[in-house]
């Protein structure tokens, strides 16, 4: 059986104190935790504080977005190795948010998976489709070119330290959570897909998490779906007890 990863993206909430005094209390709710893996990426300002602040414990620190390359003259940019030096062990990749808002495309966000596997960063790739892709019964054919632009070149050596969020634009921070069926059908979906892309041994240990108003009332239906691996939480996770319910409920 797959293990279990929720991982709180904290976008750009919190602050100098909140960030660490959130870091602390989820690290210190997860002392009984042996199973389920945890995460929190706070915004790069907070990034080395809330390091140190829950070192020692079963709490990963990771980014939201990095820069794919080494270091250069790429003004308001951070690279993985000083993600790293942060005290980061993941990131996440292409966020609907900055794919959509930011307009990151597809050849960069390779770049920045490619870029952050050589530095030795585990990957959240997010995909997901708008409610107009959706309705118009293309959700398979964006998730397909998501999935084909953002992994190729891949091998599936690397692709063990990707992980895959799949976030339904629709859902996310909407209170419009998908169906466990509808979760479940589409990580059904894109396992399949990744098979034919990187053979069925990687295909079944990759982990696929869901996205998009996951809360401590929906939690556990949605993880419960065989091919649902955790959850990428947003507004959830800013909250000590809503975000620890969701790790209970994995
Ligand atoms: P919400 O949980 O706030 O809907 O956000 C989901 C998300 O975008 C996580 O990356």
């Amino acid at each position: 059986a797959r293990a279990k990863l929720i991982v709180g993206n904290w976008k750009m909430y919190t602050n100098a104190k909140s960030s660490v005094e959130l870091a602390q209390a989820v690290a210190e709710g997860l002392k009984d935790n042996t199973q389920v893996m945890v995460g929190v990426c706070p915004p790069f300002p907070w990034l080395t504080k809330v390091s140190e602040a829950i070192k020692g414990s079963k709490l990963e620190v990771g980014a939201q977005n990095f820069y794919p390359a080494k270091e250069g003259a790429f003004t308001g940019e951070v690279s993985p190795g000083m993600l790293k030096e942060a005290g980061c062990t993941f990131s996440i990749v292409g966020h609907s948010e900055r794919r959509h808002t930011l307009l990151e495309p597809d050849l960069l966000l390779n770049r920045k998976v490619k870029a952050g596997i050589a530095a030795g960063l585990g990957i959240i790739f997010c995909v997901g489709e708008l409610l107009s892709e959706r309705e118009a019964g293309h959700t398979e054919a964006v998730l397909e070119f998501q999935i084909a632009a953002g992994l190729a070149g891949l091998t599936a050596e690397q692709l063990k330290l990707v992980t895959i969020a799949y976030e339904p634009v629709w859902a996310i921070g909407t209170g419009k959570v998908a169906t466990p069926q509808q979760a479940q059908e589409v990580h059904a979906f894109i396992r399949k897909f990744i098979a034919k892309q990187f053979g069925e041994t990687v295909a079944q240990s990759l982990l696929i998490q869901y996205g998009g108003s996951v809360k401590p009332d929906n939690a556990a239906e949605i993880l419960k779906q065989p091919d649902v691996d955790g959850a990428l939480v947003g507004g959830a996770s800013l909250k000590t007890d809503s975000f620890l319910a969701i790790v209970k409920a994995a």
